[in-house]
């Protein structure tokens, strides 16, 4: 858990850098909670031990308002048919996150357009919803608009980084800050509550 420790110090400075430089277009702020609210949050072993480290700091009716919500998602997703289940974090407590030290990897980079493994850069979908970064969208296109940025008075261009979560949490990481990721999927399905 040390080395993982160490791993997100590294990775908060970076995201800080990231999201300094792209100010202009990030509108993050307590209290929004939209990209916490519908998705299936990708977690590996060691960041789920690390979120449930948050999870046993907690008080006793908090803890239980999360197993209450984990339940009731759990069931969902059962009867549900879907392979793209999403749901709100069980995490999220009052429109915040109550784990907010020990969120996963994905929670720390979202907000960012970030490149995938294909090279592709990708929006983050609140940028259609008047977001981040909708100051420079074209939400025909779907596409950033170089038109909108030379007339938004932006002095950053908006670029997207090399921060998808494959790439976060991929073999040379772990090679690199001697960690092991271990399983990865979503959230909702590392909970035991049996
Ligand atoms: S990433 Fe988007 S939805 Fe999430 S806090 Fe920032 S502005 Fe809100
Ligand atoms: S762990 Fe926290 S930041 Fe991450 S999705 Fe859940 S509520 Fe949001």
């Amino acid at each position: 858990m040390y080395n993982y420790l160490l791993y997100l110090a590294y990775l908060n400075k970076k995201l800080e850098g990231f999201f300094n430089e792209q100010s202009e277009y990030i509108v993050c702020k307590k209290g929004c909670s939209k990209c916490c609210q519908n998705g299936k949050y990708p977690f590996s072993q060691i960041e789920f031990r690390f979120i449930m480290l948050g999870y046993s700091k907690l008080s006793a009716e908090i803890q239980e308002q999360i197993s209450q919500k984990v339940k009731k998602i759990q069931a969902e997703k059962l009867n549900s048919n879907s392979i793209n289940f999403v749901y709100e974090c069980p995490f999220l407590i009052n429109n915040e996150c109550c784990v907010y030290d020990f969120r996963g990897i994905i929670c720390r980079s979202f907000g960012l357009m970030s490149i995938n493994t294909k090279g592709n850069s990708k929006i983050p979908f609140c940028a259609f919803e008047g977001l981040n970064y909708s100051n420079v969208l074209n939400p025909e296109t779907k596409i950033i608009s170089q038109e909108k940025f030379e007339k938004s008075g932006c002095k950053n261009e908006p670029l997207a980084f090399n921060v998808g979560y494959e790439f976060l949490t991929s073999e040379n990481i772990e090679k690199n800050f001697k960690i092991t990721f271990g399983d990865k999927k979503p959230l909702i399905d590392w909970f035991d509550l049996s």
